[in-house]
């Protein structure tokens, strides 16, 4: 017995209606997407390419597909054909490669940069110099098959409320910064700031998030056997 729909719709009540939810689907089958497709839910987030290809391949096309995970550069061809945003973009590289692959498709391929907001080592991102050469490169002012919407980040995995809430608020600091300082029409504009998952997505909207991204409150703990 699956609560999908009993859980989304709890969830959606209690999120604010500026505020995307993307519902993360990552190893669980698509039977459990449909139910949430069926209660009409469109936007889901894998974190491998690989499954996330194979879905898409199986389900509705109106779903739209967010790549949450960090992205290995050999593998965005095979979402750039239909890939609706790419959250985990920490490197120039990275960007370049996107660029080269959506200008193959012939599309402008949606992208957040991920920030390091966590004290963890372990997490991908980018810190605020990386951000700002990124974003004052050169090259950049040259690509046409990106655009970067926005920032995401994940907190640190913690009991503690006011260290999460001190990452999420710099984070939304950033975000607004940028808003203001970096306003390059079709290329960089600040409209998502991802941030949040079940853990901490109250803080996260508290703190200005406007995407969520929930995986196990909607679809139950993640087995990875
Ligand atoms: C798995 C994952 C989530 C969702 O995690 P839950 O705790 O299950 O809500 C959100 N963001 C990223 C980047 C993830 O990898």
């Amino acid at each position: 017995m699956s609560n999908i729909k009993e859980n989304l719709e709890t969830l959606l009540k209690e999120i604010p209606e500026n505020v995307d939810l993307v519902a993360v689907s990552k190893t669980k089958p698509t039977e459990d997407i449909m139910e949430a497709y069926d209660y009409g839910h469109r936007i889901f987030g894998e974190n491998k390419v690989q499954e996330m290809v194979s879905k898409w391949e199986e389900l509705p096309k109106d779903i739209e597909w967010h790549m949450i995970g960090h992205v290995q550069r050999n593998k965005v061809k095979y979402m750039a054909p239909f890939v609706s945003l790419i959250h985990g973009v920490d490197s120039l590289k990275l960007l370049k490669e996107i660029e080269k692959q959506g200008r193959k498709q012939d599309r402008v391929i949606p992208c957040l940069l991920q920030m390091h907001i966590a004290s963890e080592e372990t997490k991908f991102g980018l810190d605020e110099n990386e951000l700002f050469s990124l974003l004052e490169s050169e090259q950049l002012a040259t690509f046409k098959h990106v655009f970067i919407r926005g920032l995401m980040g994940m907190a640190t995995f913690t009991d503690d409320r006011q260290k999460i809430e001190k990452e999420f608020q710099y984070l939304k600091k950033l975000y607004d910064r940028l808003g203001n300082e970096y306003y390059q029409k079709g290329k960089v504009e600040m409209q998502v700031l991802s941030m949040g998952m079940s853990g901490d997505y109250q803080i996260a909207i508290e703190c200005g998030s406007n995407m969520v991204r929930i995986g196990s409150s909607i679809f139950g703990e993640r087995n990875y056997n």
